[in-house]
Formats: C-alpha cells, sequence, structure tokens
C-alpha cells in the first residue's frame, strides 16, 4: 500500500483525532473490516484491544502458532480445546462464568 508524505509542511491543513482516526481505518482496513469503535467512556486500551479482538489480530495460542511458533494450543484455563480468539473470550467455561457476573 503507497501513500504519499508531503514535501513540505505549508499545504497541510489542521486535523483532528476523528480525521486521524479515518485516516488509520482506511489504511489499515478493508472495506468490510470492523471499523474501530472509539467510544469516549471506555479507556482506550480496551477499544483498541476489543478491535483487535474483532479482527482475531489477539495473541491467542491459535493465532501463536499461525505465526510458525509450534506449542501446546489447548485452553491454559480450561485445557480442552484449541485457544483461540473466539474460545479465550467467549466460549471457555471460564470466559462464560466472568460474562455472567458481569451481565448480571
Ligand atoms: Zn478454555
Amino acid at each position: 500500500m503507497e501513500t504519499s508524505i508531503p514535501s513540505s509542511t505549508e499545504n497541510i491543513e489542521p486535523f483532528s483525532d476523528k480525521s486521524i482516526k479515518e485516516y488509520l481505518d482506511s489504511l489499515t482496513l478493508k472495506s468490510t473490516e470492523l471499523k474501530i469503535l472509539w467510544l469516549k467512556w471506555i479507556p482506550l486500551k480496551v477499544n483498541a484491544f476489543a478491535w483487535r479482538a474483532g479482527l482475531d489480530k489477539i495473541p491467542s495460542k491459535e493465532n501463536i502458532q499461525k505465526c510458525g511458533i509450534y506449542l501446546d494450543t489447548s485452553c491454559t484455563l480450561c485445557g480442552y480445546t484449541l485457544e483461540s480468539t473466539d474460545h479465550t473470550l467467549i466460549r471457555c467455561k471460564f470466559a462464560s462464568e466472568v460474562w455472567n457476573k458481569v451481565m448480571n
């Protein structure tokens, strides 16, 4: 992907946080991919984690193995199945217990 870098700062207009986020989205996301939900009342690190999880880009054991690092891919918490992003955050029985406590 090519991006152009201005040769001088004369023609650069003032920009906002929103315009930077939209610019970063346009560089890094396909039009069908998940957009960043930048909610001001949620801490930035939580927003960023949710965005990465939605793209399946968190370092789950499954994703680490996809990078060529071979390791035991069973879930660290329950030990029963493949530790994927989906399993870690939703399907694992320990994650389910946390979600149940948060929602009740
Ligand atoms: Zn598990």
